[in-house]
């Protein structure tokens, strides 16, 4: 396969679960797969997690897994006929007592709401296909004056414009999910609707007393986020620029631009970032994607993002294998026109470790000198997740032998991880071993100039300590 160096996060459900269509679409290019907490059992998600790492070892791929909690999302309740039809000037009401709706009013699954609304807050339903705006409120009773109506169903969710609901971040339901990620190895948990970075010191620490060492990513879709976005970014492993929500309590227009500031800053902060929802909508229900999808998922990789997140296309739509090729074909279209230049007075003035000492010198030399790659021999995946900067041009070859941070990798641009043997080996022989691997893996050709990175003495994790340039074929020679 053409080589892409953006990443494909798909996420799993009823169109998507089967053995043979999971292997269909791993094959095509999916390097991770998203397990949504906010729909089926916990006993669901660990079956499909056991079938994708069977297909992963099949397929002699690595596969990360990533578990999104459902977090507070505020819901309605049920209504006594499943939906209703709102018309424009409608008067409903939203009551935290109710059990079953109707026509007039509805129940609420987050019974602090009319605590946090008043006269004149704007409620969208539905991701916004549904608005109204608070009359007044009379204890657990909202009244609303519909401003565009539409069918509203049950469970649908609700958001304030501009944010400011302060339910927790966690849910007890999320803290139970936790221990089912972490059950399942989880690779990634990603966060819903964080405010600030304490919510991810928290999760780490429920990820970390569950026994569990998933990288925490940070879902980006709260008014509030935005303006704690550096802090959340440092305390994260990675985020996601959640565009549903985010573009909900937000107003849509302003989501292009943020997506471009979250994924600079994320890549500043060595943080990878995933762009997501609605990337290719229209492929629920056909085989081709809009000139306007394409685009996106274009502008998105142009714009430096690490993975396209695909929903309910891979989830619950028609055409899960043709949206994965789909973006397959976009990525790399659209990566041949990203042009730029490691601008060394970004990177940071200091540095903390050799790691990352080594892998800054390597980027320097790897856009100075004609090489085809750089190959890291990296036991914890650090100096590959340091040598994945932004604007590093260089195709990176993560040579582990530890299952575990080769899957953590796949979430990183331009970064690609393979297993490499090396109990019982001397220096020599390991690195004429990152040879072998890359030769096998018919990523360089006898001649070509490689730079690797690797610690001395080999085998001790966050030990790089060296950088050689080497000729394929001669590495070994003196
Ligand atoms: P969700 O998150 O699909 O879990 O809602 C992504 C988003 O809000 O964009
Ligand atoms: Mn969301």
């Amino acid at each position: 396969m053409t080589i892409r160096r953006t990443k494909i996060v798909a996420t799993l459900g009823p169109s998507s679960s089967s053995e043979e269509m999971l292997s269909r679409l791993i094959s095509a290019g999916v390097n991770v797969v998203r397990l949504n907490f906010s729909h089926g059992t916990a006993e669901e998600h660990i079956a499909r997690a056991n079938i994708v790492r069977s297909i992963a070892l099949k397929l002699n791929r690595p596969i990360g897994v990533l578990c999104d909690l459902q977090g507070p999302k505020i819901r309605i309740g049920k209504f006594a006929t499943g939906k209703i039809t709102l018309k424009t000037g409608d008067v409903f009401m939203l009551d935290a007592n109710c059990v079953l709706g109707d026509q007039d009013h509805v129940g609420l699954d987050y019974k602090e709401l009319p605590n946090e609304v008043e006269e004149g807050t704007i409620l969208l339903l539905d991701d916004g296909r549904i608005t109204m705006q608070v009359d007044r409120v009379l204890s657990s009773k909202i009244y609303c004056v519909v401003l565009s109506g539409g069918v509203l169903s049950n469970n649908k969710g609700i958001n304030k414009q501009g944010g400011g609901l302060s339910a927790e971040a966690l849910t007890e339901k999320d803290k139970q999910d936790i221990k089912t990620a972490v059950a399942l190895e989880a690779d990634y948990v990603a966060i819903s609707f964080p405010r600030e970075a304490a919510d991810i010191h928290l999760a780490r620490k429920l990820v970390l007393e569950a026994g569990g060492n998933a990288g925490i990513i940070a879902k980006i879709e709260r008014a509030e986020a935005i303006d704690a976005a550096e802090e959340i970014i440092l305390a994260s492993d990675a985020i996601m620029v959640a565009r549903g929500d985010l573009g909900v309590e937000v107003g849509d227009a302003a989501v292009p631009g943020l997506q471009k500031r979250l994924i600079n800053m994320a890549r500043i902060h060595h943080k990878p970032v995933i762009t997501a929802t609605q990337m290719m909508e229209s492929m629920i229900y056909n085989p081709i994607p809009t000139r306007a999808e394409v685009s996106d998922v274009a502008n998105a990789i142009l714009d430096g993002t690490d993975a396209v997140m695909l929903s309910a296309e891979t989830a619950a739509g028609q055409y899960p294998l043709e949206t994965v090729q789909a973006v397959h074909r976009v990525a790399v279209a659209a990566e041949k026109e990203y042009f730029t230049r490691f601008d060394s007075r970004i990177s940071r003035n200091e540095f903390n470790a050799s790691d990352e000492s080594i892998a800054m010198a390597t980027i320097y030399i790897a856009q100075r000198l004609k090489v085809k790659a750089i190959a890291t021999l990296t036991q914890s995946g650090n100096t590959a997740h340091w040598l994945a900067q932004k604007d590093n041009m260089a195709l990176i070859y993560a040579l582990s032998p530890d299952r575990v941070a080769r899957r953590k990798l796949t979430l990183y641009r331009s970064v690609f991880p393979f297993p490499i043997e090396q109990e019982g080996k001397n220096r020599d022989e390991i690195l004429h071993e990152m040879e072998e691997v890359l030769l096998k893996e018919k990523v360089v050709e006898h001649g070509d100039r490689v730079i690797f990175t690797f610690g001395e003495p080999i085998g001790h994790p966050g030990g790089t300590n060296t950088m050689k340039v080497v000729e394929i074929g001669q590495s070994t020679a003196s």
